[in-house]
């Protein structure tokens, strides 16, 4: 039988096909016809366009129920689904496209004519729109072609999409996931996290990135059930959708969120079976309040973009606040130091995992890939941590001092790269502190050229918007004369966060 992540979805698919798939914030309906149907003819429209198997499609474009069908069609067309953040620029998008060399790229309407420019430059073969209503020349094109087509065979192997992370050197790497990976990391979620026909996912992530996309729609797609898709969470909307829902995956922020929120109760979670945090750690204290206000203990679970899910809090069982839970079913976690000596219970080293859930390297970057992984077949993640004596993983820190704002992770070295090359900066360093909403928040400290007053904060700011994605750009710029180094001339960020801490800290959760 075929490997291809899609036909396992569809034996899975509801014998009824007009079940619901995807109901939208404002009330569009999709089945699991139209899922169908919808993949089907974009899947026919990238063959048309000469998409053959192993064939990148890059997509830029707003969360939509198209967007959805579009990755599906991608898997169906043997493609590697490739989705860029919508918040890259277009400097951005040239470095993925060039990188990846897609053989058709999908963007947003509006952003089509600065980015065909680009994609011509990159040798991209095909250059299509899709809007936030289901509009633009993909849907147009794709709308009276044959629906039935047959999913492309694969093998586990094969490559079923790219997910770009950020590299601590400015370049970002793709990492390429299997069909293996996808299949073998949704099954496992599906049966752990107890999936039931009747369950209702509600949907507020992101879908560019692991967790909206892989961890939250195969989920469903595997269990056959429906998702109300919100284009990005906001309060008031999960609280009116909260009663129609069951299970809610988030970020950090989405639940400091509803704590912030009066309307939080045991009444308005009292139809809610699950919620899952991840991508960030989740404070222990924010564990505990969410606890004492719903009476529901948020399930913690860990993983990146190379590896999908590592391991999570048990459904059944303690869900320990600040620990991230047990490896997954088929994935050995291992706490090991710099050499890889494997360290025994409580030690304090760097996390590393192997599974079918691993991804196979990054895009056109042997070295690197071979460099992050051991001989035996674990990938070491970078995340610093611990297991403790029943068998939980802690997350203690970053190896890497990536900042996670939002739950979106920003590699200082890229910002400070950026502010660097501004008139009138010796140096920069970046360093993530403390939000009340964010998790963490990217505060810069800057050097200026002696005598100098300029640039000024607004104006550091100002460049990095011009180059960077939003959650990327400094909250705070701080200007000092000299920045705190160890003897080997590493600037010490550790002291660098430690000063700046506070900064946040009285502002209120917006
Ligand atoms: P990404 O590749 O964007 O999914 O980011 C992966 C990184 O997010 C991991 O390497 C961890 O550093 C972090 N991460 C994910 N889940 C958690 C969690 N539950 N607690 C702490 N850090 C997490």
């Amino acid at each position: 039988m075929s490997a291809n992540f899609y036909a396992l979805a569809e034996s899975r698919f509801p014998a009824d096909r007009a079940a619901p798939f995807i109901e939208t914030e404002d009330g569009r309906r999709y089945s699991y016809a139209d899922l169908e149907t919808i993949s089907g003819r974009y899947a026919r429209l990238l063959t048309d366009l000469g998409v053959v198997k192993g064939d990148r499609v890059a997509v830029q474009v707003e969360k939509s129920p198209e967007a959805v069908f579009l990755y599906l069609a991608c898997l169906r067309a043997g493609a590697a689904y490739l989705p860029l953040n919508t918040a890259y620029t277009r400097a951005e998008i040239e470095y993925f496209l060039t990188d990846a060399e897609p053989r058709v790229f999908v963007c947003r309407p509006d952003s089509e004519a600065a980015l065909r420019e680009v994609a011509g430059k990159a040798g991209v073969g095909a250059v299509l729109t899709l809007g936030t209503d289901g509009e633009g020349s993909l849907p147009e094109r794709a709308r009276w072609l044959d629906s039935a087509y047959d999913t492309v065979a694969c093998g586990p192997d094969d490559l079923a999409a790219i997910l770009y992370t950020s590299g601590t050197t400015g370049r970002s790497k793709g990492a390429m996931l299997s069909h293996r990976n996808l299949g073998s990391n949704a099954l496992t979620l599906h049966k752990v996290w107890g999936f039931q026909p009747n369950d209702v996912l509600l949907h507020a992530l992101p879908i560019f990135h692991t967790h909206g996309l892989f961890v939250a729609i195969n989920c469903m797609l595997l269990n056959g059930s429906s998702m109300l898709f919100l284009p990005k969470f906001d309060a008031d909307t999960a609280f009116r959708l909260l009663p129609r829902a069951t299970v809610m995956m988030g970020v950090p922020t989405f639940y400091t969120r509803l704590l912030a929120d009066a309307r939080l109760t045991r009444e308005a979670t009292a139809h809610m079976r699950l919620f899952v945090s991840g991508s960030a750690p989740l404070l222990a204290e924010t564990h505990r309040e969410f606890q004492e206000r719903t009476g529901h203990a948020i399930l913690e679970r860990y993983g990146m973009t190379e590896t999908c899910m590592n391991t999570s809090n048990p459904l059944d069982g303690d869900r320990v606040p600040g620990t991230v839970g047990f490896p997954l079913p088929e994935v050995e976690v291992r706490v090991c130091d710099d050499q890889g000596t494997v360290l025994g219970t409580g030690e304090i080293g760097v996390i590393e995992v192997k599974g079918p859930n691993v991804f196979s390297g990054y895009w056109r970057m042997p070295e690197k890939t071979e460099q992050e992984f051991r001989p035996d077949g674990f990938f070491i993640t970078g995340d610093v941590g611990r297991i403790d004596a029943r068998g939980y993983v802690h997350i203690v820190g970053r190896a890497k001092d990536l900042v996670i704002s939002g739950g979106f992770n920003v590699y200082p070295k890229e910002v400070e790269t950026v502010i660097d090359g501004i008139d009138g900066v010796v140096e920069s360093a970046v360093v993530g502190v403390p939000h009340p909403d964010f998790g963490e928040a990217v505060v810069a400290v800057v050097l200026r050229k002696p005598g100098r007053t300029d640039p000024t904060a607004q104006a550091v700011v100002a460049a990095c918007k011009e180059q960077l994605a939003n959650y990327k750009v400094p909250k705070a710029v701080f200007f000092a004369e000299e920045l705190p180094r160890n003897t080997m001339g590493k600037v010490q960020k550790n002291l660098l966060r430690d000063q700046h801490k506070g900064t946040f800290a009285a502002q209120a959760v917006a």
